[in-house]
């Protein structure tokens, strides 16, 4: 008897054994089957690392990406080609954060209960956001430079462009060689993956802090006479402003006046609005995500000072300053930029998207607006109407991020449309470019009139139809 129990246990055991294998291989197949189609080496689904099926769409139904007799097609412009590579991703899979390495399932249209290609002939077709005109527009004003610029529109979250530098043709890939400053971090996304000293653009997120914090800021007067010292450290200014009040201070940029700004905030409220804003957090764009921004939390009251005014050792990415700039312009709620609009089998049957359209209140409404009329304010009294599109109501900031060891500043330009008709939202930046006035402002008012352009010929087209 007791032979016949010790059998039915060792069987029991089995089973236990059995069963809990294939829950593990269940469970696995679930939460990484996805991973393992994309794992390079399938060759199913690459074929010497390229994905060998499935299309990418722009916005207006101009394929990016094709697959034509089971090769690559990209767009036929150039220029084109060159802008989206970062998003779409080159021939090898270079690019980590693309869209043909994010999407590699959806786009061969594997299904993890159903296996691959079951419900399609010709792979699927991913339509996103992106605007061929604007990413264009974009990429000719940063070549030859390292840079990126991001637009979006604040209202629905759709990304027009991401355009990052330096690019190359995907369709005629050149030999890199890894010493070549030329394609220094080539396959990097600088808009998402990236981060940057932002220097004075930075003082707009101080700037929310202070007008949700500091009660009395509209009645206190600043005065720079160029140079504040705090704590034996010197603070320098690129002016002397004299007198000034809070309006005045942002769009004078005084360091000065940021510096006692940031001082009366503290370090908790330094990194709560860091935080809170989108700055030290990461984003994902329809799954594309971003890396999350550094601003230090801790240290001397001269650190504090500095990091209030975007250096210190502050670090952030394009992409979070437009995302910002967005929160601003829809006051204060942020429409979550994304790019996948929709995806469909070959055969045009819709899929199943998680389109992100969340919309969540970052900052109170009338913080919003009064940031929105400083920015403006910035417009009209220091860069001026005349130097952007007419009509757009541009409301922006400055930014020259001062960099150890001798090396040019990088300059940024960031801010939005307040024209309803224009609801975008933009950061231009250009990596030791110099001056943000200078060099980075007039590249965002072109990148401004090709979404005008953009903005009016389809307004145009569909009042024809
Ligand atoms: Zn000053």
């Amino acid at each position: 008897m007791k032979k016949v129990q010790r059998r039915a246990f060792s069987v029991l055991i089995i089973i236990v054994c059995l069963m809990g294998g294939i829950g593990y291989f269940t469970f696995r197949f679930f939460s990484e089957g996805t991973k393992w189609v994309n794992f390079t080496a399938n060759r199913h689904v690459y074929n010497n690392g390229v994905i060998i099926d499935g299309a990418i769409y722009d916005r207006d139904g101009n394929a990016l990406l094709d697959t034509v007799e089971g090769k690559r097609k990209y767009s036929d412009s150039e220029s084109v080609r060159c802008a989206t590579m970062h998003v779409i991703g080159d021939k090898k899979s270079n690019v980590a954060t693309s869209l043909q390495k994010v999407y590699a399932d959806r786009l061969v249209g594997f299904n993890i209960i159903t296996g691959m290609f079951s419900t399609t002939v010709a792979g699927n077709k991913i339509y996103t956001t992106l605007d061929s005109e604007v990413s264009s527009a974009a990429y000719e004003q940063l070549k030859g430079k390292k840079g990126a610029i991001c637009v979006f529109n604040y209202r629905t979250g759709e990304v027009l462009c991401l355009v990052s530098t330096p690019t190359y043709d995907p369709e005629n890939p050149p030999v890199i060689n890894s010493d070549d400053d030329n394609y220094d971090g080539v396959f990097i996304n600088r808009c998402i993956s990236s981060r940057f000293t932002p220097g004075s653009v930075y003082k707009t997120v101080t700037a929310a802090a202070a007008i949700d914090c500091i009660p009395d800021i509209d009645s206190q007067t600043f005065n720079c006479e160029k140079v504040m010292t705090v704590n034996g450290q010197k603070i320098v200014c690129s002016g002397t402003h004299r007198e000034e009040n809070f309006r005045y201070a942002l769009r004078n940029s005084c360091n000065v006046a940021f510096g006692e700004i940031s001082m009366q905030l503290g370090w908790d409220i330094t990194a709560e609005y860091a935080r809170k804003l989108g700055i030290t957090t990461g984003h994902s764009i329809s799954g594309i995500p971003t890396v999350k921004g550094k601003i230090a939390s801790s240290g001397g009251i001269n650190e504090l000072a500095w990091t209030g005014i975007g250096q210190n050792t502050d670090e952030v990415t394009p992409y979070s300053m437009m995302r910002y700039m967005g929160i601003i312009a829809n006051g204060g709620i942020c429409a979550e930029p994304y790019i996948v609009e929709k995806i469909t089998t070959g055969s045009g049957i819709p899929l199943n998207v998680d389109k992100q359209t969340d919309t969540t209140r970052i900052l109170s409404q009338s913080t919003a607006e009064k940031l929105s009329d400083m920015m403006r304010f910035n417009v009209t009294d220091n860069y001026r109407d005349k130097n952007f599109p007419a009509g757009m109501e541009v409301c922006a900031k400055t930014g020259t991020a001062e960099l150890d060891g001798g090396k040019k500043s990088h300059a940024w330009f960031v801010g939005f449309s307040r024209n309803e008709k224009y609801p975008y939202a933009f950061a231009v930046f250009v990596q030791n470019g110099g001056g943000g006035g200078a060099v980075a402002r007039p590249i965002a008012s072109k990148v401004l009139e090709a979404v005008k352009n953009k903005v009016d010929s389809d307004a145009a087209k569909n009042s024809e139809e």
